[in-house]
């Protein structure tokens, strides 16, 4: 089942233009939505789990037109926001069958079954009693998961899923999530190149509510084969490097500035030639670099 999003747009009363014209066709499998923040990923995710309105455009899961038929939608909709809040007096165990109650699961054993299930996949099981205010951050983001999992959601939507996870948590949660991604139509949306990199095989880049890429992180990075360079240079001189370059990225090794930058050949002899990452195909985008020969 795929998910068409066409011509979405979304204008706050303040103004702002968190979604501009937005279209993607998204198809089962892990789909990475990567921006900086403030480029309206969470507007986009927060329209598609139903929990508010744009103010045009179209949404269809399959034939389900998710805009009207919100009912259905939520059905088969598996969400995992940014800001998981969570009852810090209530275990794992009665609040993942209290919410399995609330989306229509009726049948006690039909839920022990799947609350059991659920703990197991999402390696909570030794802690089912536990209160949810106990858990650390990664048991937290695995909750997370094992209730947006109730009622085998066809659609399933991540927001920033593993800002504060420590690494062994992040790997954890990383396995969880590309399991699911075998079923349904997977959004993970983030701000961290390397989530997406690990992930997906599907993607877009979003800024200023604009859809600025979508395609295959691989063949993305092949574009920009040959055409990556990058230098040390002083820190005094790195402004002036800026102006005359495509520097597409510039971070501190050692003390001293390595710019990457864009060109078709060499600029000069003192750059060196580099493999291209998805890094370089994400900031050529979001600083408006063109990246096609
Ligand atoms: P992201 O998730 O990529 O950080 P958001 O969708 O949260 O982006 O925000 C996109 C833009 O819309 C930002 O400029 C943000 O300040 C603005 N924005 C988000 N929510 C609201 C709101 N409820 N009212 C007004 N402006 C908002």
């Amino acid at each position: 089942m795929e998910l068409l999003i066409r011509n979405l747009s979304k204008t706050y009363s303040n103004g702002v233009k968190a979604l501009q014209d937005v279209s993607l066709t998204i198809q089962p499998g892990m789909f990475g939505l990567l921006g900086p923040n403030g480029a309206g990923k969470s507007t986009l995710m927060r329209t598609l789990a139903t929990l508010q309105e744009p103010d045009s455009g179209e949404v269809f899961l399959g034939q389900i037109n998710l805009l009207t038929q919100k009912d259905e939608i939520r059905r088969t909709l598996g969400y995992l926001p940014q800001e998981f809040g969570v009852y810090p007096r209530v275990s794992a165990e009665m609040l993942l069958d209290h919410l399995a109650v609330l989306k229509g699961i009726t049948d006690k054993g039909e839920r022990k079954t799947l609350v059991e299930a659920l703990l197991n996949r999402t390696n909570l099981w030794q802690h089912r009693k536990k209160n949810l205010g106990g858990y650390s951050g990664g048991m937290r983001q695995r909750f997370g998961i094992a209730q947006a999992l109730i009622a085998s959601p066809k659609l399933i939507i991540v927001d920033e899923p593993t800002a504060g996870l420590d690494p062994a948590e992040r790997n954890r949660f990383h396995n969880l999530l590309s399991e699911l991604g075998e079923n349904a139509v997977v959004i993970l949306s983030t701000h961290i190149v390397d989530d997406v990199k690990e992930l997906c095989t599907d993607m877009a880049i979003i800024n200023g509510g604009k859809i600025l890429m979508n395609g295959h992180p691989l063949q993305a990075i092949d574009q920009l084969k040959g055409r990556v360079w990058r230098k040390r240079v002083p820190k005094d001189e790195l402004e002036a490097y800026k102006q005359n370059f495509n520097v597409i990225s510039d971070k501190m090794v050692a003390g001293q500035p390595l710019i990457h930058v864009l060109s078709e050949s060499q600029p000069d002899a003192t750059f060196d030639a580099v493999e291209p990452e998805l890094e370089n195909v994400y900031f050529s985008h979001i600083l408006g670099i063109k990246t096609h020969a």
